[in-house]
């Protein structure tokens, strides 16, 4: 089963396994499966010492999304991203050896994947451009020929998008493409404007305009299916309601967050380098964010288990006052059940000494 936006709307369902659960039902469906004598919830807050497959296990079980970015250049310097005083641009994507995940390492991380026949999303970024990526569909082909059932996606500017591309993208066993159209950094968003961007789009690629959503000073989303490939088309003013990225863009900073995050539940975020990160918003290449693990030396399931991330857990699934980064963040909890948190907490606690 593979979850598309459509269908990830749906995914509240409790069919629906919580390995394919939106961001914003994760938590309800988290609370509604749990039990107390499922080690393998008690392991995700580093309260037993999982088995080698325990850790497989918890992989399959809790994480979404992998977000896996396969090089480290992007055209643009959007305001609202890292990008704007952290220098990926003049890097040249022709010298791809210098800032490409290797063959290596990439077939390592599938290879692991494709032994718990991972089954979930794979998304190609963090803070790159995949379709500036050489080897986008050798790595493509890989991807799908060892986990044919991943929901494979990845997020674009949409500048390097020509029509080829686009067929062959459709044609490439890529099953969304989610294009933002960004402001230009002093540039300030508008609903006119991003309306006419949309429009743009569609007449440079030769589509047919489909109905767009627009939801005022806010964004402007559109979807139209191409073949297998469902291609997302939106605007978003990322200038008034994006993250501050770990603390980097102040502006975008708020103060004393209680919420907890699913992020560090149903997420894992790796560089090109294989260095893997608490959350999408932790940009890899500032020296003051620290890696959790790096995939050259460690499994994923390994760092995914690690009492590192537990603690991060413990901390991200309660209502107490978050640490850096977090303490700014203004990411979206999707979640007021403090009782239902402060419960499972409770039980695990009660339960850990079963091990
Ligand atoms: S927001 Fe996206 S397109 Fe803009 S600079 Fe960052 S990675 Fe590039
Ligand atoms: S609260 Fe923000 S910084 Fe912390 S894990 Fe969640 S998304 Fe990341």
């Amino acid at each position: 089963m593979k979850i598309s936006r459509p269908y990830e709307l749906l995914s509240r369902d409790k069919n629906i396994p919580l390995n394919k659960t939106a961001g914003r039902f994760y938590f309800e469906k988290f609370i509604h499966t749990f039990h107390k004598d499922d080690k393998y919830f008690s392991a995700l807050f580093g309260y037993n010492n999982p088995s080698p497959e325990d850790k497989q296990h918890i992989f399959k079980k809790f994480v979404c999304i992998i977000n896996l970015e396969t090089n480290a250049y992007c055209n643009r310097t959007c305001g609202y991203c890292p990008l704007s005083f952290f220098d990926r641009k003049s890097k040249n994507p022709k010298h791809f050896k210098e800032i490409s995940i290797t063959d290596g390492l990439f077939s390592k991380i599938i290879d692991e994947l494709a032994q718990i026949h991972y089954a979930s999303t794979i998304s190609l970024n963090l803070y790159n451009e995949p379709l500036s990526d050489i080897h986008l569909f050798k790595r493509i082909a890989e991807i799908k020929s060892k986990l044919p059932d991943v929901f494979l996606r990845f997020n674009s500017n949409g500048d390097l998008l020509d029509k080829p591309t686009l067929e062959r993208l459709a044609d490439s066993g890529l099953d969304s493409i989610n294009i933002t159209l960004h402001t230009l950094k002093n540039e300030v968003y508008n609903d006119k404007k991003s309306q006419t961007k949309i429009e743009r789009f569609y007449h440079r690629l030769a589509l047919p305009l489909p109905e767009l959503q627009i939801n005022e000073n806010k964004n402007i989303t559109s979807s139209l299916q191409i073949g297998n490939l469902l291609m997302l088309v939106n605007t978003s003013n990322w200038g008034a309601f994006g993250n501050d990225r770990g603390g980097g863009i102040k502006e975008l900073s708020i103060q004393g967050r209680t919420q907890p995050c699913p992020k560090v539940f149903r997420e894992m975020n790796i560089d090109y380098l294989g260095n893997v990160f608490l959350c999408c918003n932790i940009f890899p290449d500032d020296p003051k964010n620290k890696p959790l693990g790096n995939l050259n030396e460690h499994s994923l399931f390994e760092i995914f288990a690690s009492k590192k991330l537990a603690k991060f857990r413990q901390h991200l699934f309660d209502f107490s006052e978050k640490m850096s980064p977090c303490a700014t963040c203004n990411e979206e909890s999707f979640d007021d059940g403090r009782s239902n948190h402060d419960n499972v907490l409770e039980k695990i606690k009660q339960g850990a000494s079963f091990e």
